[in-house]
């Protein structure tokens, strides 16, 4: 197996060293045959190559059978002109690899309860899985703009989903919700936009080649207050781009820190880019103070869902699992009466609990 290694900027060094260490340690205890090649993107890749995303990078990327992104960004790379700028790079690998598809677990461990805004019985235990489609939708929709109409501006985009699209996005729903308890709730706005009417039509046709999963519908307004009021509720979320932009978002918060989210973007051939859903955190970058877990816990939806090795995943997720509940906390999620760790010294414990549990 062969894994393009993107640590980027800011927290993603040091939270990517620490997936790493999580691999290697699998590699030692199964006798994994994994191999790394390290890339550039971002500010990094900006100040050795002058671009936020150089050709070697795709190459490395489309060599290898997944990728492992830290995160791209700072205030060093604010005022370069906008093709310049890391989220430049970050845009321009998921569009070159097609990456149709964005899933981001949003799991509420019992021990991070109190984290949450919410009360914690609501949360507590929380395990839901949003399948957002990450390609298509208003914001790539033609036309796009702002026009001068009379004597004034007027901006628009155009919502946009052909049957194909939506076709693809939901059946990678239906499948995960196959791996889990075989629900999908499937998102729209189908009373108000023709483009939402055919998006529920098509999902609904393919739902009927999945007589095992239940399928449901919601509006996305009642969705976004259902997520606050009783988010159990959820399985598997199934979105577009822009409702799926904005649920996530929500969801995440749920969870308290957001240094614990892993998230994948998959194309239609599983190959998938692994990445935690927060930022490169300059305002923390370099302290070890970084909360690597949501980086460690991409690192296993890659094995779970690029590499073939479920099992892998499982086994790093139990590590995780004991560790909190062994009471170690990054800054992050530190509350009076826990053990407060370091970036690598959560990593160090992860690694450990992998060959203790093994
Ligand atoms: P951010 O997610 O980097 O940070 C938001 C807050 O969360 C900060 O207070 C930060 O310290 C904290 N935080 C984030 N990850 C953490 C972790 N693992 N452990 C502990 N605390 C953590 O968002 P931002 O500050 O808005 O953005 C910073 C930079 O990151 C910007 O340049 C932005 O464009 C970029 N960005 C990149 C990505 C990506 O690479 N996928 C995503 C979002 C933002």
């Amino acid at each position: 197996m062969k894994i393009c290694v993107i640590p980027g900027d800011g927290i993603g060094v040091e939270i990517c060293a620490e997936a790493v260490r999580v691999i290697d340690a699998l590699k030692d205890i199964h006798g994994l045959k994994i191999e790394y090649e390290y890339g550039l993107l971002g500010g990094a890749a900006y100040d050795q190559t002058g671009r936020p995303l150089p050709v070697e990078t795709l190459r490395l990327a489309d060599e290898a059978d997944a990728i492992l992104l830290g995160a791209v960004g700072g205030p060093k790379w604010d005022k370069l002109p906008a093709e310049s700028r890391p989220e430049r790079g970050l845009l321009g690998i998921r569009k070159y690899l097609g990456l149709n598809a964005n899933l981001r677990p949003i799991k509420v461990y019992p021990e991070l309860a109190n984290a949450s805004t919410l009360r914690p019985e609501v949360v507590s235990g929380l395990d839901m899985m949003i399948v957002r489609e990450l390609t298509g939708d208003i914001y790539f929709g033609q036309p796009r703009g702002i026009r001068t109409s009379g004597f004034e501006r007027v901006g628009y985009n155009t919502m946009e989903y052909s049957e194909s699209e939506i076709a693809l996005i939901a059946e990678m729903a239906f499948r995960i919700a196959r791996q889990r308890s075989g629900k999908v709730m499937s998102v729209d706005k189908m009373n108000v936009l023709e483009c939402m009417q055919l998006w529920r039509d098509v999902v609904t046709k393919v739902g009927e080649r999945f007589p095992d999963v239940t399928l449901d519908h919601m509006l996305v307004d009642n969705a976004a207050m259902q997520l606050v009021k009783n988010p159990k509720q959820f399985d598997v979320l199934l979105t577009g781009n822009m409702f799926g932009d904005i649920l996530s978002d929500e969801a995440a918060m749920l969870t308290g820190s957001i240094g614990m989210l892993p998230s994948a973007s998959l194309n239609v051939e599983d190959k998938g880019m692994y990445e935690p859903c927060h930022g490169s955190a300059p305002d923390i970058a370099g302290q070890g103070v970084a909360n690597p877990l949501g980086m460690i816990l991409s690192a296993a939806m890659m094995f779970r869902y690029s590499l073939g090795r479920p099992d892998m995943a499982d086994a790093i997720e139990s590590a995780v699992q004991t560790v909190l509940t062994n009471g170690a906390r990054t800054r992050d999620i530190f509350q009076a009466g826990d053990r407060l760790v370091s970036t690598s010294e959560m990593g160090g414990l992860v690694e450990a609990a992998l060959r203790r549990l093994s």
